[in-house]
């Protein structure tokens, strides 16, 4: 099973953000649509970085409210991991827990196309065990 299948179910709206805005912007979208991060994009929405809720908070706790008229560029995490298409939600899953962040954006051929967030992968993996669980109990009525 790849990312494919969840940006199908999920569709391909990305929320994005540009390395000039404020975090206090970041933080009205991201409230707003409730999400958790925003891929910071250049013009042609080739991935600058990333910058998550937790990087906001981080920011006001270190430099208090006053950081929230800084730049996204400031404070985001430059050096992005991110997947394709073609990648396994094992594969996403794996590189969540090693890399200890929650959000990987899906990039092809140097263009953003999408976002696949923990919480997507959870919820495909519950659906996944209803229903094999499913199959199994019909299989088990039908011996
Ligand atoms: P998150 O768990 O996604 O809220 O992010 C935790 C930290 O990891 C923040 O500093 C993010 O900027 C960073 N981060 C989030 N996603 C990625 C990613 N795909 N690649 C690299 N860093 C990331």
């Amino acid at each position: 099973m790849t990312v494919q299948t969840i940006l199908k179910i999920k569709g391909d709206a990305i929320f994005t953000a540009s390395p000039t805005q404020t975090l206090a912007q970041v933080a009205q979208l991201l409230s707003e649509k409730g999400i958790g991060a925003v891929v910071v994009t250049g013009i042609d929405k080739n991935v600058l970085g990333i910058l998550s809720e937790r990087d906001i908070v981080r920011a006001i706790a270190k430099g208090g409210a006053g950081v929230l008229d800084e730049s996204v560029a400031r404070h985001m995490t430059s050096k992005v991991v991110t997947s394709t298409m073609s990648t396994s939600i094992a594969k996403v899953m794996e590189l969540m827990t090693v890399g200890k962040f929650r959000h990987v954006p899906i990039v092809e051929g140097g263009t953003l196309i999408g976002i696949v967030s923990i919480g997507d992968v959870v919820k495909k993996r519950l659906a996944d065990i209803e229903l094999e669980s499913h199959a199994l109990k019909q299989y088990i009525a039908m011996a």
